[in-house]
């Protein structure tokens, strides 16, 4: 039997039709630097997108499907773009700005991107790459930067406000069939080629409804977000579309990503809230120790892309900012996981270690735990495999240009379509996950496996640490065995036996789980999207070569 409610597709433009009419007076701010931010209303965006449409089909000749890329910091004009090129049917495809430049040109050469517009004061990343970008044909730049450094470059170059200037305000988007392409974000490439996911309208339309729950971000036209996590990493996850659906105020950073510049928009904009990865915030926390500011508006705080060290989340408290944990990847766009405590736990002692899990699966995302052998692992709090995931914003397959099949890689999709997502962890019969290692991080000593993420979560709760790396070396005895790196805080002298100590105080780490080797280094390597990069720890290590 059908049903008889109406079929209506879901769409990015109805997300943008929406938030620019409800929520009209909701504003974009984006910081400048210096002097007074720069502020843009969601009704304002609205009408940009519009033009920025027009300018896009009638000035460009960019049609369905085409791929458009964005080389932008987190700005208004960005969210322009976020929403005028899936609307209009076409695909928006965000480059990571801090990828190696060989990556990039890879990039956007595979998803054949025929417009890139970037802002002026990337020009001296793009300018370089663009002769060897073989299918862009317009450049379109906006905000301050050296537009000589393109003078000769053979692709079309533009000036994003000319272009759009004069443009209607009003565009008739197309009614487009939910599961086209919308936007497209490359992994960052770990192992082999970067892999290219594909969003479509409906995916992104209802991983955004989730990200609105309120066992998720839960926010209103109340609050105001400052979205630090990068437009290019997994769409900021999800927050653009997401406030547009509820009147969320965002501020944007641009390019002032660094503490000193942070500290002093929560101080001034006050947001509520705030996005991104706990480097960033270790950051942050280094900034106000040292240079106390006003932060008290700023009561949520929602950290992901690499486990939260519970030191972090524990100073963060003491300062007012509750940190929400959450788990995802680019493949689950990226909402996975939320790690909201359960009634029960409200209050009690438990409270704490459930928000230091990596969350429990909202109604979506579906999850099972596959063991060594391929044996499915009950929900029981201790067995532990590797994570697989399904629902309708997990991706099912990589794209693989335009005429071609998407790629479904065996060590990336079970027979039975679910994505493995590479994490090893437990989850318990309520549904909370919690991620021991990334198999390919884990330590596996002797036919017992020693988590990294628990030896660094353990090493930065001393003092002296302000960050900690655990790598895997080799070892003759017990096949890999762990190497601690660590960088110390400023003025700090604890050595590797007052740290080893620290490990096996109060049990908090077994005796055959204390490493052995140790380094103290600089600054732990960090990926494109400010990771800790283990990869270049392991080349640098794993053959015992010391510093
Ligand atoms: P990349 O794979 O290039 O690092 P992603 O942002 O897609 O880019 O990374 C997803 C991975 O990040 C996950 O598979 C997981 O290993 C890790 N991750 C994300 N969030 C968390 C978290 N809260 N705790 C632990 N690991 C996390």
């Amino acid at each position: 039997m059908q049903s008889t409610m109406q079929d209506v597709p879901l769409l990015i433009s109805r997300i943008l039709t929406h938030g620019s009419v409800v929520h009209g007076t909701s504003r974009v701010t984006t910081w400048l630097g210096e002097g007074e931010p720069h502020r843009r209303t969601f009704a304002g965006i609205g009408a940009r997108a519009a033009q920025l449409a027009h300018a896009l089909r009638e000035d460009l000749g960019i049609g369905a499907d085409d791929r458009v890329a964005t080389l932008m910091w987190n700005n208004a004009e960005h969210v322009e773009a976020y929403f005028a090129i899936p609307s209009m049917g076409a695909v928006l495809h965000t480059l990571n700005l801090r990828l190696p430049a060989e990556q990039l040109a890879w990039i956007v050469d595979h998803a054949a991107d025929r417009v890139v517009i970037a802002n002026g004061s990337l020009l001296p990343l793009l300018a370089p790459l663009l002769p060897h970008l073989k299918t862009v044909e317009h450049v379109v730049v906006s905000g301050p930067g050296d537009r000589s450094l393109l003078a000769d470059v053979s692709a079309q170059v533009h000036e994003y406000e000319e272009l759009i200037a004069g443009k209607p305000t009003a565009y008739d988007w197309p009614e487009l069939d939910e599961r086209s392409a919308a936007a497209m974000c490359y992994t960052s490439g770990t192992t082999g080629d970067p892999k290219g996911v594909v969003y479509s309208h409906r995916s992104i339309y209802l991983h955004s409804m989730q990200v609105n729950m309120a066992q998720s971000m839960g926010l209103s036209d109340q609050d105001t977000s400052l979205v630090v996590v990068p437009q290019f990493h997994v769409n900021a996850w999800g927050l653009p579309h997401a406030t547009f659906m509820t009147g969320v105020n965002m501020l944007m950073p641009d390019r002032f990503l660094q503490p000193a510049p942070l500290a002093e928009m929560i101080e001034s904009e006050r947001p509520t809230h705030a996005a991104a990865v706990p480097t960033i915030w270790q950051g942050l926390l280094a900034e106000l120790t040292a240079r106390p500011r006003d932060v008290s508006s700023l009561t949520q705080v929602t950290i992901g892309g690499s486990a939260c060290p519970p030191a972090l989340m524990e100073a963060f408290d003491e300062l007012g900012m509750r940190v929400c944990h959450a788990w995802g990847m680019t493949e689950t766009s990226p909402l996975g996981t939320v790690a909201r405590p359960p009634a029960q736990a409200v209050g009690t002692d438990e409270e704490f270690a459930y928000r230091l899990t990596q969350g429990r699966f909202p109604a979506g995302v579906e999850a099972r735990l596959t063991g060594p052998g391929g044996e499915r692992l009950p929900w029981d709090g201790t067995s532990a495999g590797e994570l697989e995931v399904r629902g309708p914003w997990i991706a099912g397959a990589y794209y693989n240009g335009p005429d071609a099949e998407p790629l479904r890689p065996a060590d990336k999709f079970s027979e039975d379509g679910w994505l493995k997502t590479g994490d090893v962890g437990t989850i318990s019969p309520d549904g909370f996950l919690t991620l021991t290692d990334r198999a390919k991080d884990v330590i596996k000593s002797g036919g017992e496996w020693i988590s990294s993420v628990e030896l660094e979560n353990a090493l930065m709760a001393h003092p002296d640490v302000a960050e900690a790396a655990v790598v895997a070396v080799p070892d003759e005895k017990w096949g890999e065995r762990p190497l601690a790196t660590v960088v110390l805080r400023e003025g700090a002298t604890a050595d590797f036996e007052t740290l080893r100590a620290f490990l096996a105080e109060e049990g908090k780490i077994a005796k055959w789980q204390l490493p052995e080797r140790w380094t103290v280094i600089e600054a732990v390597p960090k990926t494109s999207v400010g990771k800790f990069d283990k990869k270049v720890l392991r080349r640098r290590y794993a053959e015992g070569e010391l510093d």
